[in-house]
């Protein structure tokens, strides 16, 4: 355990803390996994024996947070996946992609389903002892859909034509939890992009949502929801779902209803998965996908949500080929693009409210005294210009839980090397 107790002083940076002010000048000293002192100048008697980095005028800042990326869809930019990999083969995709995640920024990760879960739960382990490298992550279930089908299978024939199954539902919940997952995904509308026509149709019955919500109460555990539809979004905050994705077509009273939940809900608008079906040259998205309609209407409903104070979370459905993961931080550059938020509260979305859906916010996604060192430093200036942060290259250091995963080596020397020392 000697190297994570390695000490590090970053001089010469400019600090963005996380919470959307401007970053400023600072020198940060990490002991252990911990940020130690965040100062104008750290003392140098606490300095002894600490590997210096030069900031050279980048900005630090804290790991980003991903809250809606599928890992075990196991495509990455620099592998894709057919999907139809051996099981074996597809965890090995799912170590594959944390890896990906974590060079390109992203320390933590909120899990969007894993047809495997039980992979999500295995380098969920994996990555926070260290052996992989990987973020932070929250594992989830694969996504329940109506009647309970096999993992994978996406048809959303909807509730018409069956009775309602609480108990299959409670029964899932059950299974899950027993796995070890942290979140169960519920499917509670179909998507358009996969089967035409379905973003809008109702896959559960409300008793359904309620006896999944008493049973991840019971064991301790979260929902998340895949929710287009008004009525989905309703039924998802009423029944206290804790993170709900994509919330498309949400109505004037669907958006009342998150803004009175904003202290204990999530929003994933997933902006980066409707971008690359609009860009997508191979097959342009049909009319039955509704992704014009989409992208339309959450660029009504996300600046809302923003404005009212709803914590809305960057994770744009990453991990398909369409939109490997590698990618993640486009869904920053449209927030601001799309949605209009300002580099710095695109920013947060990622580091401060990236922390607390982690449920770690007294620790995690801030540039702080006592926080976790999950720390970036950025060529250039994310403040000004988000779109620094689509390039792996402006990343000089990637640093989690205290221990460097990727560093400029010219950036580093050694404490007294250059100062008199102490
Ligand atoms: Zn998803």
């Amino acid at each position: 355990m000697s190297a994570a107790m390695t000490s590090y002083l970053v001089e010469n940076a400019r600090v963005f803390d996380g919470t959307g002010a401007p970053a400023t000048p600072a020198e940060v000293l990490v002991a252990g996994n911990r940020i130690a002192v965040v100062a104008d100048r750290v003392p140098r008697d606490r300095c002894a024996g600490a590997v210096v980095i030069d900031g050279r005028g980048a900005v630090l800042m804290p790991g980003l947070v991903d809250g809606h990326t599928h890992l075990g869809f196991g495509s990455t930019v620099e592998h894709v996946s057919s999907r139809t990999e051996p099981d074996a083969e597809k965890t090995l995709l799912t170590a594959h992609c944390g890896r990906v995640m974590l060079d390109h920024g992203f320390t933590s990760c909120y899990s969007g389903g894993n047809r495997m879960p039980a992979a999500d739960v295995a380098v969920r382990e994996a990555f926070a002892a260290g052996w992989l490298p990987g973020p932070r992550l929250r594992a989830a279930s694969w996504e329940g859909s109506a009647g309970m089908v096999s993992p994978g299978h996406y048809d959303f024939p909807g509730v018409g034509g069956r009775t309602p199954d609480p108990d299959s539902v409670v029964g899932f919940v059950d299974a899950m939890a027993d796995l070890g997952v942290d979140i169960v995904k519920l499917s509670l509308t179909g998507e358009s992009a996969v089967v035409e026509g379905t973003s809008r149709v109702m896959q559960f019955f409300e008793e359904e949502v309620a006896a999944a919500a008493e049973a991840a109460r019971r064991r301790g555990i979260w929902l998340t929801a895949h929710a287009h539809s008004a009525e989905a979004v309703k039924l998802a905050v009423k029944h206290g779902v804790r993170a709900i994705y994509h919330v498309s077509f949400a109505d004037e009273e669907a958006i009342d209803m998150l803004a009175d939940a904003r202290d204990r809900v999530f929003v994933a608008p997933t902006p980066g998965i409707i971008w690359a079906h609009l860009n997508d040259r191979e097959r342009p998205p049909t009319e039955g996908m509704e992704t014009r309609e989409t992208f339309e209407s959450v660029c009504r409903v996300a600046p809302e949500l923003h404005k009212r104070g709803v914590r809305l979370v960057i994770g744009g459905d990453y991990g398909f080929a369409l939109n490997p993961i590698g990618r993640n931080a486009r869904d920053l550059r449209l927030f601001v693009e799309w949605f209009g938020l300002s580099p710095a509260e695109a920013l947060r979305c990622a580091t401060q409210y990236g922390g607390e859906i982690m449920d770690m916010g007294d620790e995690l996604g801030l540039v702080r005294e006592g926080y976790l060192a999950d720390l970036l430093l950025v060529n250039g200036d994310p403040t000004v210009d988000i779109t620094v942060l689509e390039d792996r290259a402006n990343l000089a250091m990637v640093m989690k839980d205290g221990r460097i995963h990727t560093l400029e080596p010219s950036r580093r020397r050694v404490f007294g090397a250059e100062h008199g020392a102490a």
